[in-house]
């Protein structure tokens, strides 16, 4: 008989949409390699809790607009969970759900005692004035204000939010309950209890872990040609970081579509000048590539670092790079990993490439709770350290059992639940 019962009802739930069945496939392709029982594995299918809400705002010109948001909670077996707030028009339950379980495997991976969470409200951000998205951001956290806490939920910044999003959501949160509440978030100005390092924490981190497979492919990272998708906080630090380990990076590029020189381009000048006009579009003195076409683009390393679905069954067959590296959540689809695997191009998976971010968020909240700052040199060793670490688990785990680099980091962070779980038993 089956530990787990088949159940009778419908199991088609709310947040079954395609990027919740590509994070679904991906942990059930992960998890004959892990050791887990039917019971804790049928568990960790499912999301704890999800929670829908309606945030109404008042607009500059004093109409009213009222916006779905969500917040949705994997698991708290290991601690907390955290992760990201986004502001992005494809914002909904399912793919809430699916980052949220990412998470929990990142988190988890990296040895954080946390589980996974994510959020966001489904707007243009890009229609929206400051005071209007001080307005939303304020109001959506009191919405959420029943199930976020520093040892319930801790948020952090992810599309189209920034330090300023979470220096409101502290206020809102502070202001109900009284007194300064730092570690509600993470990723916020340093005035307030912010880390150092966290701005660069996720982008940085992706180039660490690129320089460590470029150690073990026994390539030299300065001889590498990169091409970086998205030019945000992940991806414009990525670029940064590359060009200063000496990699020549050929093209970046925004929603607005990708800037390419052959010969490298100019990194710092790209990004003040994406600062000033709000995009790459007009940046003069280099050739504009629509993002199809810069995915394409022969290169050494592809960095992904825009958002999911950019690797699809359609163009995997046609990117030209010898490794790839996921600075964005679920940028490569469940088919096109299967095409890049029979190519023999290796993906440096999301929930290791980009755990730089939640890792430095670990240490911004332990800071904050302990009331403790510590230095710049310190968070980038510790970091450095941490995902070291990781990666060397995952390489070798993917080595020894024959199994992708993706399966290999989930498994390693499925372990790190299951065991926890199994631990804990399942209450009552
Ligand atoms: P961001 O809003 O700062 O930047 C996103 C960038 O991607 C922008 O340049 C935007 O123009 C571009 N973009 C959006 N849609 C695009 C498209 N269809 N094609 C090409 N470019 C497009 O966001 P971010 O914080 O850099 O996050 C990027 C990704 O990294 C997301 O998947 C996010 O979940 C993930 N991530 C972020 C963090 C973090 O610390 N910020 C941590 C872990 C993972």
């Amino acid at each position: 008989m089956s530990e787990v019962e088949e159940l009778s009802v419908e199991q088609t739930l709310e947040w079954d949409t395609p990027l919740f069945q590509q994070a679904l496939t991906q942990f059930e392709q992960a998890l004959p390699h892990a050791d887990v029982s039917e019971s804790v594995a049928e568990r960790l299918r499912f999301p704890e809790r999800a929670l829908m809400v309606s945030v109404p705002v008042r607009l500059d010109d004093q109409r009213f607009a009222v916006y779905a948001a969500y917040r949705v909670q994997h698991s708290s077996v290991l601690g907390p969970t955290k992760g990201g707030v986004r502001f992005d028009p494809d914002v909904s339950l399912g793919e809430c759900a699916a980052l949220a379980m990412w998470m929990t495997w990142k988190c988890a991976l990296l040895r954080l005692p946390y589980g996974g969470a994510k959020g966001g409200v489904r707007c243009n951000p890009k229609e929206l004035s400051q005071a209007e998205l001080q307005r939303l951001t304020r109001r959506y956290t009191s919405e959420l204000l029943p199930v976020i806490g520093p040892q319930e939920d801790i948020a952090a910044p992810d599309m189209a939010t920034n330090e300023q999003t979470m220096a409101w959501m502290m206020d809102t949160y502070s202001m109900q309950v009284g007194h300064a509440v730092p570690e509600i978030v993470t990723g916020k100005p340093i005035s307030l209890g912010g880390s150092l390092f966290r701005h660069e924490a996720t982008g940085a981190g992706a180039v660490i872990v690129i320089e460590r497979a470029c150690q073990r492919l026994g390539w030299d990272l300065a001889e590498q040609r990169c091409v970086v998708q998205g030019f945000g906080n992940v991806g414009g630090i990525a670029a940064t970081e590359l060009v200063g380990k000496g990699a020549k990076v050929l093209a970046v590029s925004d929603v607005s579509g990708g800037a390419y020189a052959d010969d490298g381009l100019d990194v710092m000048a790209a990004l003040a000048w994406a600062a000033e006009h709000g995009s790459l579009e007009t940046f003069p003195g280099v050739e504009h590539i629509s993002n199809a076409e810069l995915l394409e683009l022969p290169c050494d390393i592809l960095v992904l670092a825009a958002r999911e679905d950019q690797v699809t069954a359609e163009n995997a067959g046609a990117v030209h790079a010898k490794l790839v590296a996921e600075g964005a959540n679920g940028p490569t689809t469940v088919e096109a990993d299967a095409i890049l695997a029979e190519r023999g191009i290796p993906v440096l998976p999301d929930v290791l490439t980009n755990a730089g971010g939640v890792t430095v968020s670990y240490f911004e909240w332990v800071q904050d709770l302990g009331r403790l700052f510590w230095g710049r040199d310190e968070i980038r060793a510790r970091l450095a350290e941490k995902l070291g670490d990781a990666f060397d688990r995952v390489w070798d785990l993917s080595a020894e059992s024959g199994i992708s680099l993706r399966s290999a980091a989930l498994v390693s962070g499925i372990r790190e639940v299951a065991a926890a779980l199994t631990a804990r038993g399942i209450f009552p």
